[in-house]
C-alpha cells in the first residue's frame, strides 16, 4: 500500500512545496521579520534541524525537508492519504511555553489538494484538516488521548489547487490565524488532524502579542504583554529622565498589542525642558522656573543665568528681585530721589511737592516717605518733629507726590526729607533716594508798628520778618472795622514797610493785621491791633500817650507793635496810580463777604506818556551803584546786549542773586531809551509771576537793568529739557502762575502782546514768570516775529487774528496767546502748528481749525485753550476766570483725569477694548506695532516681562521719543491694574 502513494505523492508533492517556495512563498524565510509587538515562541520555518513532531500512525504525516530559494533546507509535513478512507492522520508538536501569555495566537501556511483535480479519488477525500490544543505544564508528554485535546477549528483552504501539474501554473499559498485565550498552565502542545486530504504544512509560527515600550507625554511605559480574550491591560508610565508626574500617566494594552487611552503626563522639572520625548537641561542665559513652563526662556532683563539648567536667572549686581515678584520679570533697583521739590508757606503751613524720581528702578510701585526735623536758627541742631505737626494725607507710604504738611510752628526752621523706596529698596544697602526741602516759617512780621492817626486815615510801618526764608515779594494789610470781619474787610497789599490806609470812618476802631509774602508763600500774620480813628485830626508826633505798645504773640512769636505818632507825608509822586494818594506799591483790594469790591486799581503808564524818558526810569526803577554788582557768567543774550548773572548786595539787605542785561557799547540815545524803557515798564509791576526789577546803573556804564536771577532760564527751553518729567498739577501750577501774572498785567491794563514759553522765566522752585517787556521787543527782538501785510512785526503763531489782521492788541489778545502757551507746557515745548508756515496758519485760523490736544492733556485743559482760541475776542475767558479755572482744578486733581487723546485713565466706557495675550498684539493695540523688534530684541517676549519696564529701558532699546516712552509706559501702567485688557 505504501508504494503508490510514494510514487504518487513524493514526487509530486516535492515539486509542489519547491514550487510554492519558489513562486508562492518566495522571498520571506530569510528575510522573516516579526512585527515589533509579536513575540514568536514557535516559528517551524526557522528550525534548522528536524522539527521532532510526533506523527501517528505512521503512515501518516511525514517530515519531509524541501529546499527554499536560498538553498537552505526547510521542514514541512505533508499528508496526502486521499485514495483510502478512513484516515485519521495526527500530527503533534513539542511542548510550546507560553511564557507570560495568556493569548497566543497560531499562524498556519499550507497548500491542500483539491480533490476534483484528483482523478479517481473517492468520494472519502477532504479539503480540510483540524486543529487542537492540549494545555499542559509537563514538557515531555509522550502520550495525550484524542478525546484530551481541545479544538481549535477546522480549517479550510481558501486557495487550493486544481491540478497537480504545475508548469506555469501559479501557486498559492494559505494563511490562516487561530487564536487560543485563557492559557494559564506552562505551556501546550498543538496538534493537526488529518481526516484524508491532501495537505501540505509549510509551516506553523506561534506568537504573542505585546504593545512594545514607548515614551509618551515624557512617561516611559514598559513591553506589556497582552491580556487574555480582549481585556485591556492598564500599565502606569514613569517619568524620564528630569522630569516629574504632572498628572499620574497610564495607558491601556489592547489585546491586539496597541497602546490605547493616554491618560496624564509628565513634565519637565524646573531647569529642563521638553526635546524629542526627553528633558534636557536649560542652556546658559535661559531659565525656566516652573515645572508647567513649556521652554526655557530668556533671562529677563537685568538678570542672567550662567550655568545650565537654571531655574532662575540670578540678578545683575545692583538689581534686586522682590519676593513677589514673578521670576520672569526684570530685576530691578530702588529709585533714584526725587526730583525739583517745591514748598510753598502759607503760616504755619507748607505744602510740599515734588516731580517722582528720573530713574524709577523699573517699577511702578514707588511710594514716598517725609521725615520732618525741626532745626536751631544756625541749621545745625536739628529734632524730630513732634506729633503735633500733622500730614495731609499722611507722611509714609504715599503715592502722591504731595503733601500738607500743618501746624507747624512759626517763626521756625524745618527741614523735610522725601525718601522714594519702592518693593526692591529693603533688599538694597544703599541708602535710599532722597532730597531735602528746607523751610522757614519765620515771616511773622516781627514789626514796631508806627501810628498817625487822623479821624479817616492811619498810618502804619512795620520791619520785615528778622529770617524771611526767601526775598520778601510784598506785604499784605488786612484791615476791618471790629467785629466786622466776616462781613466787610479789606486787603491791601504793598511793597513798602509802610503804608497810609485812607478812607476810614471817624470815631471807629479799627483792627490792622500785617503779614509779608516771598516767594515761598505768605507768612504768619505779625499780630492784630485794634486802632480807633480820632474824631478830629490829631498830629501827634512820638507822643507817648498815643503810642500803644503791643505785644502779640502767635504760636509762640512775640510782635511787639508800637505805634508811631509821626508824621509822614505820603509820596505824592508822578505815579499815575489812581489813588494818588496812596504810596505807589501799594495795591488794594476791598473784600466783602469774601469777595472782591473793585478797588481803584493800578493802571500801567506808558514811558512814552513821559516827556522826558529819563524820568520814567527815575521814577520807576531804583538807580544802583554798580560797585553793589557781582558779574559772574554770561547766560544769554538779549537785543541790546549780553544777559548775564551775578550777585546783588545792597546795604543792609542780603546778597541776591541777580540778572544783569547789559546795553553794548556803542549804543544810540534812542537804543539807550528803548533798552531801559524795559526796566520803566517792569519797575511798576510788583506780582509774584512777573520779573521783579532790582533797579538799573544808568549813571556809569554801562547801562545795566538789574533783575531777580530765574535759575531755570526760559520756559521753553525749560519744557524741553525735562520733556514728560512733570506731574499734570506741577504743569498747572506754572500755568497758573504764568495767568496770575497776566491778570495782574491786564488788571493795569497792560498788554504784552508777545506772551510766549520763551518769554516765561522759571526759577528754582518751578514758579514762572512773564518777563520781556521791551519796547521794541516785538519789532526786534523776537525771532518768532514775522512781518505782516500790514508791516509791523508779529509773532504769528501766538497771536490771536485781530491782532494780526488789525492790530486789535487787547488783553484778550493776551488770553488767546496765553493759550498757545497753554499748548505750549502740555506738549513740553513742542512749537505751536510745528512746521506749517505762517500763512498757512493764519489761513488755518481763519477757517476755524484750532491746535489738537498734545499728548495726555487733560480735557478741561484743551477746553480752557479753545475757550483761549475763540475768534470773537470777548467770548474768551479773562485772566481772572483763567485763575480761577485753574485753582479750581488744582484743588480737584480727579477733575484733571480724563484725558483728551490718551490710551488709558478714559473712564469712558464707550473706548475700545482689546484683550492681548502677546506683547506683539499689545503693542498692535496701541499702535506702537513698529517697537516689536526693538521689545523683542531686548528680550521682552512675555506680557509679564514688561510689567516693570522703565522709561530708561524703553530709550536703550530705541524708544527715544518722549511721547511714545508715555503712551508705552501708561498702557503699561494700565496693564498692571487691569490685566490684559488694553484700552486704545
Ligand atoms: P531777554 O533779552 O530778556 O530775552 O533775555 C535773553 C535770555 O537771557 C533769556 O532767554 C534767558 O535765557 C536769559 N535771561 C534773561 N533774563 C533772565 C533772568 N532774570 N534770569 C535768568 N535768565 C535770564
Amino acid at each position: 500500500m505504501a508504494s503508490p502513494r510514494v510514487l504518487w505523492i513524493y514526487p509530486s508533492l516535492s515539486l509542489l512545496s519547491s514550487l510554492l517556495l519558489f513562486h508562492a512563498f518566495p522571498p520571506c524565510r530569510a528575510l522573516r521579520n516579526y512585527p515589533e509587538n509579536e513575540v514568536t515562541l514557535l516559528d517551524s520555518m526557522s528550525a534548522l534541524a528536524d522539527l521532532g513532531w510526533e506523527a501517528y500512525p505512521n503512515e501518516g504525516w511525514e517530515e519531509i525537508s524541501v529546499m527554499d530559494e536560498r538553498n537552505t533546507p526547510m521542514r514541512t509535513y505533508q499528508v496526502c492519504n486521499v485514495m483510502e478512507a478512513n484516515q485519521n492522520n495526527w500530527l503533534r508538536t513539542r511542548h510550546i511555553s507560553r511564557e507570560e501569555a495568556q493569548r497566543v495566537h497560531i499562524e498556519i501556511k499550507f497548500t491542500l489538494r483539491d480533490c476534483n483535480s484528483l482523478p479517481g479519488v473517492p468520494g472519502t477525500c477532504k479539503e480540510t484538516f483540524n486543529m487542537y490544543y492540549y494545555e499542559s505544564n509537563n514538557a515531555n508528554l509522550w502520550f495525550i488521548k484524542e478525546s484530551q485535546y481541545i479544538k481549535i477549528d477546522t480549517i479550510a483552504a481558501d486557495e487550493s489547487f486544481t491540478q497537480v501539474d504545475v508548469g506555469d501554473r501559479v501557486m498559492k499559498l494559505n494563511t490562516e490565524v487561530r487564536t487560543i485565550n485563557n492559557l494559564s498552565k506552562k505551556g501546550f502542545y498543538l496538534a493537526f488532524q488529518d481526516l484524508g486530504a491532501c495537505i501540505a504544512l509549510v509551516s506553523v509560527r506561534v506568537f504573542y502579542k505585546k504593545c512594545p515600550l514607548t515614551v509618551l507625554n515624557l512617561a516611559q511605559f514598559p513591553d506589556t504583554i497582552t491580556g487574555g480574550e480582549t481585556a485591556l491591560v492598564e500599565v502606569h508610565g514613569v517619568c524620564v529622565n528630569a522630569s516629574e508626574e504632572f498628572e499620574p500617566p497610564k495607558m491601556y494594552c489592547s489585546a491586539d498589542g496597541g497602546w490605547l487611552v493616554p491618560i496624564g503626563r509628565c513634565v519637565c522639572k524646573p531647569g529642563f525642558e521638553e526635546n524629542k520625548d526627553m528633558c534636557q537641561p536649560c542652556r546658559p542665559g535661559t531659565y525656566k522656573a516652573s515645572a508647567t513652563d513649556a521652554y526655557c526662556t530668556k533671562c529677563p532683563p537685568h538678570s542672567s543665568s550662567p550655568q545650565e539648567q537654571a531655574t532662575e536667572c540670578i540678578c545683575e549686581k545692583g538689581f534686586y528681585r522682590a519676593e513677589n515678584d514673578p521670576r520672569s520679570t526684570a530685576c530691578t533697583r530702588p529709585p533714584s530721589a526725587p526730583e525739583n521739590p517745591i514748598s510753598t508757606v502759607n503760616e504755619t503751613c507748607v505744602t510740599l511737592e515734588w516731580a517722582p524720581p528720573r530713574d524709577t528702578g523699573g517699577r511702578g510701585d514707588i511710594i514716598y516717605n517725609l521725615n520732618c526735623t525741626k532745626c536751631s536758627g544756625d541749621g545745625k541742631k536739628c529734632t524730630k518733629c513732634g506729633s503735633n505737626v500733622h500730614f495731609v494725607p499722611r507722611n509714609f507710604g504715599l503715592s502722591s507726590t504731595t503733601v500738607l504738611v500743618t501746624d507747624l510752628e512759626p517763626d521756625s526752621n524745618y527741614s523735610f526729607t522725601v525718601e522714594s523706596e519702592n518693593g526692591v529698596s529693603a533688599l538694597s544697602p544703599t541708602p535710599k533716594g532722597k532730597v531735602v526741602i528746607n523751610v522757614t516759617t519765620s515771616q511773622t512780621v516781627s514789626v514796631v508798628l508806627k501810628e498817625r492817626r487822623s479821624k479817616d486815615s492811619v498810618t502804619l510801618a512795620w520791619q520785615g520778618p528778622e529770617r524771611p526764608n526767601g526775598v520778601i515779594v510784598e506785604y499784605e494789610v488786612i484791615y476791618y472795622e471790629k467785629n466786622q470781619r466776616e462781613q466787610n474787610y479789606t486787603v491791601l497789599k504793598t511793597r513798602s514797610n509802610m503804608m497810609t490806609v485812607e478812607g476810614l470812618k471817624p470815631g471807629t476802631t479799627y483792627v490792622f493785621r500785617v503779614r509779608a509774602r516771598t516767594d515761598g508763600g505768605y507768612g504768619s500774620y505779625g499780630g492784630e491791633i485794634e486802632l480807633e480813628t480820632s474824631h478830629e485830626d490829631v498830629l501827634a508826633i512820638g507822643d507817648p500817650n498815643q503810642s500803644t505798645i503791643l505785644a502779640v504773640s502767635i504760636a509762640g512769636g512775640i510782635v511787639l507793635l508800637i505805634f508811631l505818632v509821626t508824621c509822614f507825608v505820603v509820596s505824592g509822586r508822578h505815579c499815575g496810580y489812581i489813588k494818588a494818594k496812596q504810596d505807589p506799591d501799594e495795591e488794594k483790594m476791598q473784600f466783602q463777604h469774601g469777595r472782591v469790591k473793585l478797588p481803584g486799581s493800578r493802571t500801567y503808564i506808558h514811558p512814552h506818556t513821559y516827556e522826558d524818558p529819563n524820568q520814567a526810569v527815575r521814577d520807576f526803577a531804583k538807580e544802583i551803584d554798580a560797585s553793589n554788582i557781582r558779574i559772574e557768567r554770561v547766560i544769554g543774550a538779549g537785543e541790546f546786549g549780553e544777559v548775564c548773572s551775578g550777585r546783588l548786595r545792597m546795604q543792609g539787605k542780603r546778597e541776591i542773586y541777580v540778572a544783569i542785561k547789559s546795553l553794548k557799547a556803542g549804543y544810540s540815545d534812542k537804543q539807550r531809551r528803548d533798552f531801559l524803557s524795559e526796566a520803566s515798564i517792569m519797575g511798576q509791576f510788583d506780582h509774584a509771576n512777573i520779573i521783579r526789577l532790582e533797579g538799573v546803573v544808568t549813571r556809569c556804564k554801562p547801562v545795566m537793568i538789574i533783575t531777580e536771577f530765574m535759575e531755570n532760564g526760559s520756559l521753553d527751553t525749560f519744557l524741553k529739557k525735562h520733556d514728560g518729567q512733570f506731574t499734570v498739577i506741577q504743569l498747572v501750577g506754572m500755568l497758573r502762575g504764568i495767568a496770575s501774572g497776566m491778570k495782574y498785567l491786564s488788571d493795569m491794563s497792560y498788554v504784552h502782546r508777545d506772551l510766549a514759553a520763551r518769554n516765561i522765566l522759571v526759577n528754582s522752585n518751578l514758579v514762572c514768570k512773564v518777563s520781556d517787556f521791551g519796547l521794541s521787543r516785538v519789532l526786534e527782538d523776537d525771532p518768532e516775529a514775522a512781518y505782516t501785510t500790514r508791516g509791523g512785526k508779529i509773532p504769528i503763531r501766538w497771536t490771536a487774528p485781530e491782532a494780526i489782521a488789525y492790530r486789535k492788541f487787547t488783553s484778550a489778545s493776551d488770553v488767546w496767546s496765553y493759550g498757545i502757551v497753554m499748548w505750549e507746557v502740555i506738549s513740553y515745548g513742542e512749537r505751536p502748528y510745528w512746521e506749517m508756515s505762517n500763512q498757512d496758519v493764519i489761513k488755518a485760523i481763519d477757517e476755524g481749525y484750532r491746535l489738537p490736544a498734545p499728548m495726555d492733556c487733560p480735557v478741561v485743559l484743551h477746553q480752557l485753550m479753545l475757550d483761549c482760541w475763540e475768534k470773537g475776542r470777548s467770548d474768551r475767558p479773562k485772566f481772572a476766570q483763567i485763575v480761577t479755572i485753574l485753582d479750581k482744578l488744582i484743588r480737584n486733581p480727579a477733575s484733571l483725569r480724563e484725558l483728551a487723546n490718551s490710551s488709558v485713565c478714559r473712564e469712558d466706557p464707550s473706548t475700545p477694548e482689546f484683550s492681548v495675550s502677546t506683547v506683539d498684539e499689545w503693542l498692535d493695540a496701541i499702535k506702537m506695532g513698529h517697537y516689536k523688534e526693538n521689545f523683542s530684541s531686548a528680550g521682552y517676549v512675555s506680557l509679564d516681562s514688561i510689567l516693570y519696564i522703565s522709561v530708561s529701558e524703553l530709550a536703550k532699546m530705541g524708544v527715544s521719543l518722549a511721547g511714545h516712552q508715555k503712551k508705552i509706559l501708561s498702557s503699561v501702567q494700565s496693564l498692571q491694574t487691569q490685566g490684559t485688557h488694553v484700552q486704545v
